[in-house]
């Protein structure tokens, strides 16, 4: 039987027996357990290989419940809250003595967010508890964006996968920490920093772990195929290193038209940045079954969503 279902009493059944359930958001699916049990937080470790050194997202069904979680809310957190939940932005802010550490990997601060699902607002409207939820995929490989992709990673280790369709979205949520109450940016995601600046202005990144030990789940590759995968501005370029062999291409919307090329995915024929986004993992995913000796991707403007294209893109390559 399917572990794939609508069923979301049964996702708060097993949640509340210390299980975990995998669950749709606009960002990715999240492999989701009660952020007070023990047990379901060291099976979401486990289960994704993921090292306890990388901690993880809260999720709450409203903006009232973020005194709940944190101590401190800097009045631009609390903008940037009221502007973008639900949505695909995370706030890192100092945290309530009752989170418990294997959540923040010890840290003095939590990461939250109100996801923007309504079967995940539905549910955890249900439970008594706050989800922790990393994304649905063993540790540094390609974020899921479809029931169908959690179940291929977890079907003999998870019991449901709740179904809410294609991820809106379809990269992670943009990570938003703060220093002296000023807000940095610790992750490039589905929220583009344009947006965030129209709000509370000016942003600087710090998405490396080089220069933000604050950040520490962002390692330099993550999000990859286990095809051999290389980024570029010039595709026709590459596609000549590689001849002869099996190439797949990944392209933001002009299509190549040529015959050297074993498969090709085109993001967004209109050239929209957010439809490109929405499909990026799922090409990946499609791209990585095909047999494939590489997979070249093209690079996108650096702008708007392109940025947060570009920082996976550069995460899913062997070359950097
Ligand atoms: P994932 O849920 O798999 O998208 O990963 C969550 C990411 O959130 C981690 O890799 C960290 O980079 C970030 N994160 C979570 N908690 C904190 C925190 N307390 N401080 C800084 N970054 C955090
Ligand atoms: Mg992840």
């Amino acid at each position: 039987m399917s572990i794939i279902s609508k069923d979301i009493s049964k996702a708060v059944a097993l949640l509340k027996a210390d299980k975990l359930v995998a669950i749709p958001t606009e960002t990715v699916y999240g492999l989701a357990g009660n952020i007070y049990s023990e047990k379901a937080i060291k099976s979401i470790f486990e289960t994704k290989k993921r090292p306890f050194f990388n901690p993880l997202i809260v999720h709450i069904p409203s903006v009232e419940q973020l005194e709940n979680i944190v101590s401190h809310i800097p009045s631009k957190a609390k903008l940037l809250a009221k502007t973008f939940w639900p949505g695909s932005m995370t706030l890192v802010l100092k945290k309530q003595s009752t989170i418990p550490d294997l959540i923040t990997a010890g840290k003095n601060t939590v990461a939250v967010r109100v996801p923007n699902h309504p079967i995940t607002l539905e549910l955890l409207k249900q439970l008594p508890f706050p989800l922790a939820a990393p994304s649905a995929n063993p540790f540094g490989s390609i974020s899921p964006t479809k029931p169908e992709h959690v179940a291929r990673y977890f079907k003999n280790d998870i019991d449901l996968v709740l179904d809410g369709g294609a991820c809106a979205n379809g990269i992670e949520s943009t990570i938003i920490g703060f220093e002296n109450d000023d807000p940095i940016i610790y992750r490039l995601g589905a929220l583009a920093i344009e947006d965030v600046e129209a709000v509370v202005g000016k942003v600087t990144i710090k998405n490396s772990k080089e220069i933000s030990p604050d950040a520490p789940g962002m390692l330099d590759r993550h999000y990859a195929p286990s095809t051999q995968t290389f980024l570029t501005d010039t595709i026709s370029e590459e596609i000549k290193k590689h001849l002869g062999k099996r190439i797949g291409v990944l392209v933001f919307k002009s299509d190549l038209k040529d015959d050297t090329i074993t498969a090709q995915i085109i993001l967004s024929k209109h050239g929209d940045m957010v439809e490109a986004a929405s499909k990026l993992y799922d090409a990946m995913h499609n791209l990585d079954h095909q047999n494939l000796d590489v997979i070249i991707a093209e690079r996108f403007p650096d702008f708007g969503l392109g940025k947060s294209i570009n920082d996976r893109l550069q995460r899913a390559t062997f070359s950097s």
